[in-house]
């Protein structure tokens, strides 16, 4: 036998006497379908077209192109675009032009991540288009100095109003939730319309490790802060469809298990106990695994229970509830 076969072995024989901890990714087939009712709830996209543009409120319609969201404001002055997403940003102008008359003239941005505002590049020949954004994420556009993402001709500090012809729309600043930088929310009272990008996603589970959460204790402040809002329109930046406060209480309540799920394993597991019975396998140099063993272990037993628990009441729980849990975990242990 080769050594290559040999080690081969050595490997696998340590990977199955740890249990299912380290490898064994589930088959694809085995994920639950998308529920029916989340299904029925998506607006149908023309593949041909590639985008989609919804009217949801008087003057205002939302765009997407069934993963990423934008929105845009008709005033009678002027046409406002809340973000420019990159996946689709070659499309908003016709977008906006099939659906009005009125000139685009201003750009308005939630964060500073690519995938929500590099689209801004397809709008840099429209003439005097005002873009604005608060001062730190503007500054950290400034640095990095993206061909993708125009930097912003306007900047303001904390909360801010835009008005507009006919139309209101509030920029409010309420912690990291998110982004390293800033993250707005987009309200239009009159309206009662909320876009809160990379939050939550109506019908599902957040995205992976609680939407890219930098700051899970923001995070976890934030739906009590969406919820003070009076608002029958949601819309949280992905997918295709739009949501309502219920949609935000339901995705609450699924984050609240999780933290304290996780909570509950890991106070009533004995790190010690586990990192020594790894330890009569692989001995006690490897600190690092050892470590990992424990931490999966809390992984692993708390997205049992939280797929058990959902896995009928929001699609994509068995997708990313073991990232959700570990993110929970890190809060848990190191801030909580
Ligand atoms: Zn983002």
């Amino acid at each position: 036998m080769k050594i290559s076969s040999l080690l081969y072995i050595a490997t696998l024989t340590i990977t199955l006497s740890l249990g299912t901890n380290i490898t064994h990714a589930k088959p694809l087939q085995d994920y639950v379908p998308v529920l029916d009712n989340v299904k029925n709830n998506a607006f149908q996209i023309d593949p041909k077209k590639g985008y989609l543009v919804k009217q949801v409120k008087p003057n205002v319609y939302v765009i997407t192109d069934g993963i990423w969201q934008s929105a845009f404001i008709t005033t009678g002055k002027g046409v406002i675009l809340l973000d420019a997403p990159q996946s689709f940003g070659q499309h908003i102008i016709k977008a906006v032009t099939e659906t009005t008359r009125e000139p685009i003239k201003m750009l308005i941005y939630s964060h500073s991540h690519v995938d929500h505002i590099g689209g801004s590049q397809q709008l840099k020949n429209i003439p005097d288009l005002k873009i604005l954004a608060n001062k730190h994420i503007a500054q950290f556009l400034l640095e990095k100095n993206d061909p993708r993402r125009i930097t912003p001709t306007e900047t303001y500090s904390g909360n801010h109003v835009v008005k507009m012809g006919s139309e209101t729309i509030q920029l409010n600043q309420h912690g990291n939730y998110h982004s390293t930088e800033n993250d707005v929310f987009f309200y239009l009272p009159q309206q009662k319309f909320l876009m809160v990008i990379d939050s939550l996603t109506p019908g599902y589970v957040p995205f992976m490790d609680f939407d890219l959460t930098h700051n899970f204790h923001e995070y976890l402040k934030m739906f009590d802060a969406i919820l003070s809002y009076d608002f029958d329109v949601f819309v949280g930046g992905h997918l295709s469809q739009v949501g309502t406060a219920e949609d935000v209480r339901i995705t609450q309540a699924y984050v609240k298990d999780v933290y304290e799920t996780v909570k509950r394993v890991h106070a009533q597991t004995n790190q010690f106990e586990i990192m020594s019975d790894t330890a009569k396998k692989i001995g006690w140099d490897n600190k690092f695994l050892l470590f990992k063993v424990f931490l999966e272990h809390i992984i692993d037993e708390s997205a049992k229970e939280i797929e058990a628990r959902w896995i009928n009441k929001l699609a994509g729980v068995d997708v990313w509830a073991k990232s959700h849990a570990r993110t929970a975990l890190i809060y848990v242990r190191w801030d909580d």
